[in-house]
């Protein structure tokens, strides 16, 4: 997955704790992450200390980064900056194929004609020198 860095954080001062650092942190080396039990292979995110289907220590494992809209909503006003500035944007779920569901903002996405279904992939805005935030944008079909 591609890393963007435009140099100019402005969102919310991030300050994770060790487990979902490791998220952030596989996102600033192009790697979307979840979490895969070494036990019984039920897979989660967001990540947790452990599985929560039978209580062992996760593993981590990439995906290929890519998924499909499950739902999403078009925020049209907001009154907190920097997201002020950023309306109108998209805020979707995505499944990804591995067994995952991510919340997160689709990018570079005509919100006139985003449906659910409609595969996207994600790429990393940097945060700092070690993490960056996962984002979603459009696959463009060929
Ligand atoms: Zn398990």
């Amino acid at each position: 997955m591609e890393v963007v860095d435009d140099g100019m954080w402005n969102r919310v001062p991030m300050a994770p704790g060790p487990i979902d650092r490791k998220y952030f942190e596989a996102a600033s080396q192009g790697k979307l992450i979840i979490q895969k039990c070494r036990r019984c292979e039920n897979t989660q995110f967001p990540p947790k200390m452990l599985c929560v289907s039978c209580g062992e220590e996760p593993d981590w494992v990439e995906t290929s980064g890519e998924g499909k809209i499950y739902t999403f909503t078009v925020v049209r006003r907001h009154g907190v900056e920097p997201f002020s500035t950023l309306v109108p944007f998209v805020l979707a779920m995505i499944d990804i194929p591995e067994g995952a569901r991510f919340m997160g903002n689709i990018t570079e996405i005509d919100i006139e004609t985003v449906h659910v279904g409609q595969k996207v992939e994600a790429y990393s805005l940097r945060i700092d020198e070690t993490m960056a935030l996962p984002l979603w944008r459009p696959i463009q079909s060929s």
